[in-house]
């Protein structure tokens, strides 16, 4: 044995080769934390002592190769000082230099993932070999970071600036089809083959057939660009990487900034640009959120995977109501496999939720992510249904039947009644309590409320609400469903609103009050897409449906009359009336007209502004701190309260919830998070300036209390 350790162990094999293995001690993955950085430099010191080795084959024994650095050590790190940062990369760099620099060749047998420090471990030896079915990247820029491991360097002399730009900006994972093209890797082979074919590769190295140092030497080079190709690349690369990251990501350009920078520098002075360049991403705002974001989302998985141990297997599925929600909820079971009853009361309906399904499904193909055989078994999940005939097969139901507690009660007792005693039923409605359904019922513990977005498709997060006397196993089977459709699911406890709806009132609340105080609906919604939203409020509410918005809203006044009650006639109530419903009426707020591409395309309306005339009752100018300030506040104090009220369990879920059901600014971590930033002084103070608006601008108690205490939502 050559070296031994926890994570990685070096011994020599047949052939005067020496084989590094990562296998990261009580871990299912390996992945780049301190202990395996600190034993990648001893094994390198050892190795280099073994005068007679002929080469070196790394590779992992766990199922991935390494999915990257240990990111429940990023928030620590980070919080340090820029200068240890930069400190940092460079001890690691010079850990992955003297790898490369072994005097004798190397190579990686990629078993299997291989992503950002894992993937940079794999580019410090001279050769790859790749399983067919593994997956290389660097998604580092998903953090809001780039790579800090020699990754910029080394692959943009590998692979050339343009493709290594679109590699590192974009941060997807490469199958080895597209690694081998791009000459990220040497040969592609069955799982089977790998070891030897690496091992191969090194016989032909040391025969001379391979030139090992020459592929050194392109790697520890300069870029071989031109200053006139170095300009083309890198420049009309910029434009084009803000454009799609946006200003509030500036990761990926500055990684474009730091590749331009070290091109026409050797390896040594090159990762000392990317070192720096790397530690001012490290700490910045918006790497503190999705490194947060990223945790929070781990610790969802882990509850829901508690939750799973206790699940009854969902083999078959239904669905009550074909709309744009049973028909979005359909499709997505069948594509994740789990068979799925659809049950209409008239066949047009059961058309409508079918081309649905058939209309994404096409997308699919035509994109190449499926086959048209493929797209036949989806399809032939979904079982259509005019009545309950097979729902004695049935283990969970999901009804998506009109927003109407009589239409709902009258179904889930028939439904109740068809299917087995022990088996689940839910309902996806978005306004009526749990409870209250549940009351029908004959077995309440088998009811839950499960709570997708619009589109089902689209959107992460379904809210798994539990009743008051809702079994945990029918909430285990619950969430073990939504996980199995590729969905995250939170569960909360019964409550109007729930939790994300119980939020994103009270934003509307805000933008009422502001277009009563005479905001322009344009400039607010400008200025909280530009604060990082999908869509501004009113954009949002034609997009949700002025009567659902209404509806949901007198839901919500009712529950909370407190501060959700508004005597005043809203600009949402007057859209209503002159059945501007948004996008399903094809006018709301804004205009709705089809481009050459059939796509709804927003289109200013003037006259919006006159309809709006009689619920305009001052005439207040507002700045965009203002605008934000006043949205933001009563969210922020809802989510606090929905926390305080025990309606969802941590502070981690509440932030995910508002990220994956109403797409909340991921660089901004939620509102909780939001409030970590501000301070929660300084953010009681903000909220005080605005006391007279009434309730909803009101911190908690609680909150006060925190914060006289100095204490925060997040760690
Ligand atoms: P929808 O009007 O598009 O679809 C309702 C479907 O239910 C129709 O096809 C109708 O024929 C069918 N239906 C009516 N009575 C039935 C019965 N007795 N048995 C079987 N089918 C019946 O409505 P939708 O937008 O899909 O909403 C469905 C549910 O989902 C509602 O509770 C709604 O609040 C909730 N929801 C909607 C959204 C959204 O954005 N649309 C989001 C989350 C939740």
């Amino acid at each position: 044995m050559i070296y031994e350790g926890k994570a990685i162990t070096v011994k020599e094999i047949e052939g005067g080769f020496a084989q590094l293995d990562f296998d990261l001690t009580g871990e299912s993955v390996n992945k780049f934390n301190q202990l395996t950085i600190g034993e990648l430099g001893e094994a390198a010191e050892a190795l280099e002592k073994q005068k007679k080795l002929k080469g070196l084959v790394v590779t992992s024994s766990k199922d991935t190769f390494i999915v990257g650095a240990d990111i429940t050590e990023f928030t620590e790190l980070f919080a340090g000082p820029e200068e240890d940062l930069v400190n940092n990369s460079l001890k690691a760099n010079r850990i992955f230099n003297s790898i490369e620099d072994l005097p004798f060749p190397t190579v990686t047998a990629i078993n299997g993932q291989a992503l950002g420090g894992g993937f940079e471990m794999c580019l410090s030896t001279d050769f790859r070999v790749m399983d067919e079915k593994a997956k290389v990247g660097l998604p580092e820029v998903k953090l809001g970071i780039f790579p800090g491991f020699g990754g910029t360097v080394r692959l943009s002399r590998l692979i050339g600036a343009d493709n290594a730009i679109e590699w590192i900006c974009m941060g997807g994972e490469q199958k080895a089809d597209k690694a081998l093209k791009a000459h990220a890797v040497d040969a592609v082979v069955k799982s089977d083959q790998l070891v030897d074919a690496a091992v191969d590769i090194l016989k032909e190295a040391n025969s001379g057939k391979l030139d090992y140092q020459a592929r050194r030497e392109e790697k520890t080079g300069k870029l071989k660009l031109n200053s006139m190709e170095s300009m083309m690349v890198f420049e009309t690369s910029k434009g084009y990487v803000a454009g799609q990251s946006g200003p509030n990501y500036p990761s990926p350009v500055e990684a474009v900034k730091v590749m331009q920078k070290h091109a026409g520098m050797t390896r040594d002075k090159a990762v000392e640009v990317e070192a720096k360049g790397f530690a001012k991403m490290a700490k910045t705002g918006t790497a503190a959120s999705l490194v947060q974001i990223f945790l929070n989302d781990q610790d969802l998985k882990k509850k829901a995977k508690d939750y799973e141990k206790q699940a009854n297997q969902v083999k078959m599925a239904a669905v009550l109501g074909a709309g744009i929600m049973g028909g979005g909820i359909a499709y997505q079971s069948a594509l994740k496999g789990t068979p799925i009853m659809m049950k209409d009361i008239n066949r047009d309906g059961i058309k409508l939720g079918l081309d649905e399904a058939k209309k994404q499904l096409s997308k699919r193909v035509e994109k190449g992510k499926m086959s048209a055989d493929q797209m036949g078994d989806v399809l032939n999940n979904i079982h259509p249904t005019l009545n309950y005939g097979d729902f004695g097969d049935v283990d969970l139901v999901v009804e998506a039947v009109v927003e109407n507690p009589k239409v709902k009660d009258s179904v889930l007792r028939e439904t109740e009644d068809v299917i087995g005693e022990d088996k689940i039923l839910t309902s996806n409605t978005s306004t009526i309590s749990i409870d209250r359904l549940a009351k029908n019922l004959k077995r309440p513990e088998n009811f839950c409320g499960m709570h997708f977005f619009n589109p089902v498709h689209m959107m992460p997060l379904v809210e798994v609400i539990r009743g008051e006397k809702t079994s945990d196993k029918a909430v285990a089977t619950t969430v073990a469903y939504a996980r199995a459709m590729g969905k995250s699911p939170i569960v909360v406890n019964d409550c109007p609103g729930f939790l994300v709806n119980r939020i994103l009132f009270p934003y509307f609340g805000g933008f009422a009050r502001l277009v009563r105080d005479g905001a322009d609906f344009q400039k607010v919604d400008k200025v909280m897409e530009k604060f990082g939203w999908p869509m501004g409020p009113a954009y949002l509410l034609d997009v949700v449906g002025m009567d659902t918005a209404k509806h949901a809203n007198e839901v919500m006044a009712e529950g909370f009359p407190d501060r959700m009650k508004d005597e005043h006639k809203s600009a949402i109530d007057v859209m209503f009336e002159k059945d501007r419903l948004g996008q399903k009426s094809d006018v709301g707020f804004y205009q709705y007209k089809l481009d050459k591409k059939g796509k709804q395309q927003k289109v200013v309306d003037e006259s919006t502004y006159d309809l709006l005339k009689p619920v305009v009752h001052n005439s207040q100018e507002f700045t965009d701190d203002e605008i934000i300030e006043r949205m933001m506040i009563p969210l922020c104090i809802e989510t606090v309260r929905c926390l305080e009220d025990n309606i969802v369990g941590t502070a981690a879920e509440a932030d995910m919830g508002l990220v994956y059901g109403i797409g909340f600014p991921p660089f901004r971590g939620g509102a909780l998070r939001y409030i970590d930033d501000i301070g929660l002084d300084a953010f009681c103070q903000m909220a005080d300036k605005y006391k007279d608006l009434g309730p909803l601008y009101h911190p908690t108690d609680g909150m006060r209390e925190m914060a006289k205490a100095g204490k925060k939502f997040h760690g």
